[in-house]
């Protein structure tokens, strides 16, 4: 049996599964966590481990922020990934030359288009930024690399604009033009509008999407906006990043996995991953995070346990292994008798009564009423004084 859990909805509505690649941003958004810097050893390693994944492009840094971030950028793209290493760049001759001087395959050129950024942080007027962020990518295209043209602030954009800026931007020969999602505000409903809005304008260059998680939304967005005919996708591992964060990696990968089959990516190393992000960030993944939180396969309901005994498939969306992650039982309050039969045969042991068990279910509810631990450890001591009896 496939244990892989398919939505069936998907064949009634007819969907094709979209054709996308990942542009990875933990290295650069990710590092804007607050708190948050990698070294630059931290930074090759975490550079490795996502091309072992097959992300089809590395978003390194931004290197006018230090001479070490620029010298680390330098360093990511002389490792001879197999992914494409992009480097970010405000709308300035300077910050190009800088990329340029990176080596990198990609340099992303952004301008902030809203009102509100055009206003309080550029204190200018939109012809003016226009210009100036159009001339920033003829001059970067001028050195024939691969452009990205970022709409920073597109979603508090009037559609007009977004399609007057991408427009032009398309015909200086941007490769990509790039909706960002900046604070967080789009909902599956409105992506898929503006992306087919945008779509309906921008032919020759490829779309991509960059989304952050304030209302939570950020890989629903995402995926929306693939299905919509988008193709760069924008992701961080454990969804690090400014402030609530950006579109997790992880979520974006098994989505794409579960509802559309996308089988490119090796996601058993997601897991460990995971952790080395967590380590090296210092942002600790919650408990009850998708995918990589410690409890995404722990199971302590007496029912859940019972049937995942059976077949995991009932209460499990996919095997803890697709994820290189492991499933665990835990006992608790709401342990029942088959589902602690089941562990303690895991655990080796066999021919316990049904009065013991009876008798261990309900010791294993009085110690965590009252928020004792109970490792494995401690049940095998109560096991013992059980069978003592
Ligand atoms: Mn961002």
């Amino acid at each position: 049996m496939d244990l892989l859990s398919k939505n069936i909805y998907y064949d009634s509505i007819g969907r094709r599964p979209p054709e996308v690649e990942i542009c990875d941003v933990t290295l650069r958004d990710g590092e804007q966590t607050p708190g948050a810097a990698f070294t630059m050893d931290e930074k090759i390693r975490l550079a490795e481990r996502l091309d072992e994944i097959g992300v089809e492009i590395i978003e390194a840094g931004f290197p006018v922020v230090s001479s070490v971030e620029k010298e680390t950028i330098k360093r990511v793209a002389q490792l001879g990934l197999d992914a494409k290493i992009c480097s970010l760049a405000r709308s300035k001759r300077e910050d190009v030359e800088i990329a340029l001087d990176c080596d990198v395959d990609i340099i992303s050129i952004f301008i902030a288009t809203s009102d509100i950024h055009i206003e309080y942080k550029y204190h200018s007027r939109y012809e003016t930024v226009r210009e100036r962020a159009l001339d920033t990518l003829e001059y970067a295209k001028s050195h024939g690399v691969v452009v990205r043209f970022a709409a920073e602030d597109a979603t508090r954009t009037p559609i007009p604009r977004l399609k007057d800026i991408f427009l032009a931007a398309e015909a200086r020969g941007a490769d990509y033009v790039s909706i960002a999602d900046t604070v967080g505000i789009l909902t599956p409903a409105t992506t898929e509008y503006l992306v087919s809005e945008i779509k309906d304008s921008v032919r020759k260059s490829e779309l991509c999407i960059h989304c952050h998680d304030d209302l939570g939304m950020a890989t629903a967005n995402t995926i929306t906006a693939a299905e919509a005919g988008v193709k760069q996708l924008h992701t961080t591992v454990n969804g690090i990043g400014e402030r609530s964060g950006n579109a997790a990696l992880e979520e974006v990968l098994l989505a794409l996995r579960l509802e559309h089959g996308i089988d490119k990516y090796d996601l058993s190393r997601l897991t460990s991953l995971s952790r080395l992000v967590e380590e090296c960030s210092g942002v600790k993944v919650a408990s009850n995070k998708s995918i990589v939180g410690r409890n995404a396969f722990a199971h302590e309901s007496g029912i859940h346990v019972a049937a995942i005994l059976e077949n995991p498939i009932t209460y499990e969306a996919y095997p803890p292994e697709l994820i290189g992650a492991e499933r665990s039982f835990i006992l608790g309050k709401h342990t029942g008798r088959r589902a602690l039969l089941g562990v303690l045969k895991h655990m080796g042991y066999h021919d316990l009564s049904r009065d013991q068990l009876c008798e261990l279910v309900d010791v294993i509810k009085e110690c965590r009423e009252r928020k004792q631990e109970l490792n494995s450890d401690r049940l095998a001591e109560l096991v013992k004084k059980v069978v003592k009896r």
